[in-house]
């Protein structure tokens, strides 16, 4: 027999989880559904009741994210509708706001990206104040109404995660990959788009992470029937599942989605077309996150199952199947690439997976000190100044607010990536490099999904893998990629 509270909390999670659905599918339910409102009086009995902290505390903290949701949903609201019609004017062409991400994944034409970030530029002067307010009625909320003393201790409870242990790992990590970063990024971005890293900028970077200039070398038939066939030979015939509904959608490049409305019995994915490697990664993540939460056990708890309070072990998982699809064996044995051509896509993905690990841990630790600080808006120079100093890009200070994710969701890419480097490993000591054609290897897959959210990140490694979450796998892989540079130089593939 369910709890009352708990399962009060549950249905506000699955209108909201409908809600979003809704929303992304372009479903009018999305006005239709009334999202269900749960009090502070509610939250605080709650907390009463059960705590803030273990697998109890999540339901506190599940309660009072739907309460934090409702309250800055009118300010939201406001911003929503003005970033809708927000268009950047490029050489005669609109470039919605919303859109900017996949439009400079596709543009190779430098002066026009370049373009773009002054117009950029202009717009997040314009919608800051909208985003600033959202932020601050979540941060007065959190403070006044429940006491936490800043931002940073809200999610530390919440995630359940030493923030300032993590905040030591993000910094050792880039200072260790540093050198390799910095002897790549320059050579690379010479090639691809003939500019310096003095003169780059964070729209250059989104195109060079995009791979788009390599979609020439993508296998040209049948990709799906490869990609399925993949999944089948392992056990997993991904349209047998019926808790599994992929909505294809949209144009190739668009924002990837995995919205599980309940854990195991419905589960959505929304992605677009595969077309090129980057909607192959889109594909893989987001079925990495799928499977882990149908085949959780329907035997666990609601808060073990649904409650899940920080994203980093899905992540790991939706991490592990990114990097499965741009392996140098996957390319070579599923899609029939040449080890010549596999190789190449595969040392570059790598690469990208380095720029973006130091993207995320950068984020991270602006967030917390910005939060520290309690610098909202304040914090954008920090940002700015830190982002250039690690990636070698130009970020404006202006669109700090827009790269800002709730409940410091930096840490969990951070957090997934190092993980799944060291799964990766674990799978390659044990199985050898085609470890993930091996059914032994997704047979711990399954055993692992089982647990849904039993356990954090951090205690999953303790208990089930018994290997230690560090960055040193990571910084193995980064090793390798000094011959990257041998090879660029050798076979540039254009
Ligand atoms: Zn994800």
């Amino acid at each position: 027999m369910l709890d009352f509270n708990t399962q009060i909390i549950f249905n506000a999670i699955k209108i909201n989880r409908k809600r979003d659905l809704a929303l992304q599918l372009h479903d009018d339910l999305y006005n239709r559904i009334k999202p269900y409102n749960i009090t502070r009086e509610q939250c605080v009995k709650i907390r009463e009741n059960y705590g803030s902290l273990g697998v109890r505390g999540r339901i506190f903290h599940q309660a009072l994210e739907q309460y934090l949701r409702n309250r800055i949903e009118p300010v939201q609201a406001m911003f929503s509708s003005w970033m809708q019609g927000a268009k950047a004017q490029v050489k005669g062409e609109d470039v919605p706001f919303s859109q900017v991400i996949i439009w400079c994944q596709d543009q190779s034409d430098n002066e026009k990206r370049h373009i773009l970030r002054y117009e950029i530029r202009s717009l997040c002067r314009f919608l800051a104040p909208f985003s600033h307010a959202t932020w601050q009625v979540l941060l007065h909320t959190l403070e006044e109404e429940f006491n936490y003393p800043n931002y940073i201790e809200y999610c530390q409870e919440k995630k359940a995660v030493d923030i300032k242990a993590w905040y030591k790992i993000a910094r050792q990590f880039l200072d260790k990959t540093k050198d390799y970063y910095n002897e790549l990024i320059e050579e690379i971005l010479g090639r691809i788009t003939s500019l310096t890293i003095e003169q780059a900028c964070r729209f250059d970077a989104i195109y060079l992470l995009g791979l788009r200039y390599l979609d020439h070398l993508f296998p040209v038939c049948n990709i799906s029937d490869s990609i399925n066939s993949f999944f089948t030979n392992l056990g997993v015939d991904l349209n047998s599942f019926k808790n599994l509904i992929i909505h294809t959608t949209g144009k190739s490049g668009r924002q990837s989605y995995c919205i599980p409305i309940e854990i195991p019995n419905e589960v959505h994915v929304i992605i677009g077309p595969i077309k090129g490697w980057l909607d192959l990664e889109s594909f893989f993540h987001e079925i990495g996150h799928a499977l882990s939460f149908i085949f959780t056990s329907k035997d666990l708890s609601l808060e073990e199952r649904e409650f899940f309070i920080s994203g980093a072990l899905s992540e790991t998982f939706a991490f592990c199947f990114q990097k499965i699809c741009m392996s140098e064996e996957f390319l070579v044995d599923i899609f029939g690439l040449s080890l010549k051509e596999a190789k190449f896509i595969s040392k570059i993905h790598a690469f990208k997976w380095l720029a973006l690990t130091r993207r995320y841990a950068t984020k991270f630790l602006v967030e917390v000190d910005n939060f520290l600080d309690s610098k909202v808006q304040r914090g954008q120079e920090h940002y700015a100044k830190m982002m250039k100093k690690e990636t070698g890009f130009d970020y404006d200070p202006e669109t700090y607010l827009f790269d800002l994710m709730p409940d410091i969701y930096s840490l969990d890419y951070f957090q997934a990536y190092i993980a799944s480097s060291c799964i990766w490993k674990y799978f390659i000591d044990a199985l050898g490099t085609r470890w993930f054609c091996q059914q032994e290897a997704l047979n711990l897959f399954f055993k692992w999904w089982q647990l849904g959210n039993s356990l954090g990140l951090e205690d999953f490694f303790k208990k089930e893998i018994e290997i230690p979450l560090t960055i040193e796998p990571f910084l193995e892989e980064c090793k390798e990629l000094i011959n990257l540079k041998a090879l660029l130089l050798s076979s540039w593939p254009f």
